[in-house]
């Protein structure tokens, strides 16, 4: 019988669980030097006791960055099989997170199946569920209800959940008197927001935060503190409603860890380049360094289909600055459900992103990589850059289609290859050009 019951309790009575031994060995760190990391609340480990098949991940700010990517069924998408398909392939191509944001019909079966055969760690927003869950209307279900659906996603063995805890009743006349040009734009938020406007009263997930936190602790749930106000637009980007919600997640985090329950704190949204470092910062302090989970951010309001990249320049900032992990955001964002092809390119834009973060804050054996493919790069080694891209089928495929004349250089110079022509001038030989 374990004699702890998260992670972090564990940690803070000194025992190393397997997760930790896992983790520890994955970040190329000691188990000691991660150990206080997951005692103090700086780095999580998000493992459900009940999701057997986790290969386990930690999430901090000083740990490799880390995305998850979204995904579930929905009424236009049912196939479970399908869905399952997509999952795989999503961990296969480096997600380390799926959120199960599942929208239609009984959401049980795929969430178990997640929760049985998926490797990465599983998260949910129960107040999704909810509505779907008992198939009645927002405004007849019970703060009891809501609380139910989160026991059950533990039961079902969720790793993390996110609860938009952060607001209350005092929101709604901010966000009337604000004026904000994008109000909310969380869709769990509005959710929230809209129950308590029609039912008078207060927000449960913040109202019954702490039988929210037994069940957590109960089943070691990481809790996801949600960003109802996280800014929809530019123009909205770090404004009262966004910090003063802040400020009472940063409240919240220290009460679930009075109950060492972990806690991964969710962030902005859209905003300009030059507010990304100092909202990271502020968030660090106030919530006592837990780890940053941010959707993007977006850099900029104009580039819808492009959104993978306005959010993947966000997130490279942010995780730089001190964010640990990355939604990843697909260039259907603002216009569709992405397909398969939106979803390739969503998570390849926040590995990229995640990987240069990565290496400008030294987490170690970030750069090591980089440095091969400078290597593979100087001796024109085409078979060995593929193997360091992070795309190889997209690398090789525009090089399979673009053929050089002479295979030692690449269709872009051809016998003006600057590379080949250092490396013969560098080796004594004669440069051949025309
Ligand atoms: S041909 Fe030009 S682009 Fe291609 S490898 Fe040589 S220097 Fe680089």
């Amino acid at each position: 019988m374990e004699n702890y019951a998260t992670q972090m309790e564990a940690a803070r009575k000194g025992i190393v669980t397997k997760e930790l031994k896992t983790v520890a060995g994955k970040e190329l760190m000691t188990v000691e030097e991660l150990l206080p990391l997951v005692a103090s609340g700086r780095a999580v480990i998000c493992a459900n006791k009940r999701h057997t098949c986790i290969d386990p991940e930690g999430v901090g700010s000083m740990l490799k960055t880390k995305i998850n990517v979204n995904l579930g069924v929905s009424r236009d998408c049912k196939d479970y099989s399908v869905e399952m398909e997509k999952v795989m392939e999503a961990v296969h191509m480096g997600a380390h997170a799926i959120m199960d944001l599942s929208s239609h019909g009984n959401t049980i079966p795929f969430r178990r199946k997640l929760t049985s055969e998926c490797p990465a760690m599983i998260g949910t927003v129960p107040i999704y569920d909810s509505v779907i869950h008992y198939q009645r209307d927002l405004d007849s279900l019970t703060a009891k209800d809501f609380i139910d659906v989160i026991r059950l996603h533990a039961e079902d063995g969720v790793d993390f959940v996110t609860l938009h805890c952060g607001i209350s009743r005092k929101t709604i006349d901010q966000i009337k008197n604000h004026k904000r040009k994008m109000n909310i734009v969380s869709r769990g938020g509005s959710l929230v927001f809209a129950w308590m406007c029609m039912t008078g009263e207060e927000n449960p997930f913040y109202e019954y935060y702490d039988e929210i936190l037994d069940i957590c602790r109960e089943y070691d749930v990481t809790i996801s503190l949600g960003d109802a106000c996280r800014p929809g637009c530019l123009a909205d980007a770090t404004d009262v409603c966004q910090i003063e919600e802040l400020v009472r997640l940063g409240e919240l985090t220290k009460r679930a860890w009075e109950k060492d329950v972990q806690v991964m704190v969710e962030g902005p949204g859209h905003m300009p380049m030059d507010q990304i470092a100092a909202n990271m910062k502020v968030q660090q302090s106030v919530c006592q360094g837990a780890p940053f989970y941010v959707l993007g951010p977006l850099v900029t309001d104009i580039a819808p289909g492009y959104d993978h990249i306005t959010s993947a320049i966000g997130g490279a900032i942010a995780a730089a600055s001190g964010a640990a992990f990355l939604c990843y955001v697909t260039p259907a964002e603002h216009l569709a459900l992405p397909n398969v092809e939106d979803v390739k390119q969503g998570i390849i834009a926040s590995k990229i992103a995640a990987h240069a973060a990565d290496i400008a804050k030294g987490v170690r054996g970030a750069r090591e990589i980089d440095d091969k493919m400078a290597d593979a790069r100087r001796k024109l080694d085409w078979e060995a850059q593929f193997d360091c891209a992070i795309d190889p089928d997209t690398a090789r495929r525009i090089r399979d289609e673009r053929k050089p004349e002479h295979e030692d250089t690449c269709s872009m110079c051809g016998k003006f290859c600057a590379v080949r022509s250092m490396n013969k001038a560098l080796a004594g030989e004669h440069i051949d050009i025309l």
